[in-house]
């Protein structure tokens, strides 16, 4: 075997986390020609679809669509809550907090960031310190990024519902559950969420370009009395439209719309729970054989506690700046790419590992044989019988 032979060819696998691999019925749905947008079909699958993606949200509340990605619904959801010079506290467990909090400076908001780093929970003792701080209620909103899609953490959003009602503060909690939704268990209504973006991309299963801001009647009392909100972001004729141009405020998403449709459709025929529980399941066997692997060393997870770790996806470090290096391996030489390390000082050393949405037990293991392929390849020091016990996780023995 010399070193030209490349087996790359294939079916190509993207296990990154976001945009995640999108199902053939989902790509199906949208192979159609343009639909007509004043009339028929398209307008009236909106209300089973906004139903769906509450059930799929556990939420009785509104929710807007927007064409966007996950930015947009950062702006979006601000827009409609937050006047310039209103303070947002942001308790930072990673990239992404930091940059929805950069998006509220943008419109005019004083931040409070609390960083905790790139591979810690929240600290919940410093979230109430500056909560308490707060005598004149001048923090009107927190920003609660569910998974940090870049450090893989996992912040829990029940307790600090629990915080806020301690103190009796009354800032929105607001979550962005972008890499969440449609992946882990997630409960707007019974955990006190009063604010939820999300986008399609990811456990929604749906090519990127259509956002989702959910919001309750508190919020919507604070969007009441805000000076003012831009047209295109107010959330209010979005939710409640009397014609279906008010949707998206123009054209809407045609064929995202019937694409989504096909996902939603796939998620209410597993079931939610089902859902999330598969999620538990496979994210089980790739943290197992990446503990074991990282016997020897060389890989680490970012993430030390298993209770802390998100189940769509897993940011791992290897010595040597050899993240970059695996990636390249995989994707060149095996048609698997992964995700790259975001948000970190060493981000050539780190790589992440999608498992979100449309995944199931053999692609898993597909995943973590082009992981171990890979190592093997490039001479990284790692535990030996990984891939036994990740598939004895799937098989249900360990
Ligand atoms: C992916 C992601 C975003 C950003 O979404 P884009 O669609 O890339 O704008 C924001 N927050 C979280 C938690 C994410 O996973």
């Amino acid at each position: 075997m010399t070193n030209k032979t490349t087996l790359a060819q294939g079916r190509e696998y993207l296990a990154i986390p976001g945009p995640s691999v999108m199902p053939d019925a989902v790509l199906q749905a949208m192979h159609r020609p343009s639909p007509n947008i004043y009339d028929g079909a398209l307008i009236e699958m909106m209300p089973a679809l906004t139903a769906d993606l509450r059930q799929v949200a556990r939420t009785q509340c509104d929710v807007a669509i927007y064409i966007a990605n996950g930015h947009g619904t950062w702006e979006a959801a601000l827009s409609n809550v937050i006047a310039p010079g209103e303070t947002v506290l942001a308790p930072a467990s990673g990239r992404f907090t930091h940059g929805w909090a950069e998006m509220a400076k943008g419109i005019g908001a004083e931040v409070e960031i609390l960083d905790f780093g790139t591979a810690y929970p929240w600290d919940f003792d410093r979230i109430a310190e500056a909560l308490r701080a707060d005598t004149h209620r001048q923090i009107k909103a927190v920003l609660a990024v569910h998974v940090d899609t870049s450090s893989s953490i996992r912040n829990n959003i029940p307790a600090l519902r629990a915080l806020l009602d301690d103190l009796d503060h009354p800032a929105l909690l607001m979550a962005d559950c972008i890499a969440s939704l449609g992946c882990e268990r997630f409960e707007m209504d019974a955990w006190g969420v009063d604010v939820m973006v999300t986008a399609c991309q990811k456990g929604l299963m749906t090519p990127p370009g259509v956002g989702f801001v959910f919001f309750n009647d508190k919020a919507q009392a604070k969007r009441a009395a805000m000076p003012r909100v831009s047209q295109y972001w107010d959330w209010q004729p979005r939710a409640n439209p009397e014609l279906f141009y008010q949707y998206f405020n123009g054209t809407a998403p045609t064929h995202h719309l019937y694409g989504l449709r096909a996902a939603l459709d796939m998620i209410g025929a597993e079931g939610i729970e089902n859902v999330w529980s598969r999620h538990e399941h496979l994210a089980a066997a790739v943290w197992t054989a990446c503990e074991i692997w990282s016997g020897e060393g060389a890989l680490q997870l970012n993430v030390t506690d298993r209770e802390y770790r998100s189940h769509a996806v897993t940011s791992l470090r290897l010595t040597e700046e050899r993240g970059t290096p695996l990636r390249d391996f995989t994707e060149n030489q095996l048609g698997l790419t992964l995700g790259i390390g975001l948000g970190m000082a060493d981000a050539e050393g780190c790589f992440r590992l999608g498992h979100m949405g449309h995944v199931n037990g053999q692609m898993i293991m597909a995943m973590l044989g082009g992981v171990e392929t890979a190592m093997a390849a490039l001479n990284i020091p790692r535990g030996s019988g990984a891939l036994d016990a990740a598939a004895a996780v799937l098989a249900g023995q360990i």
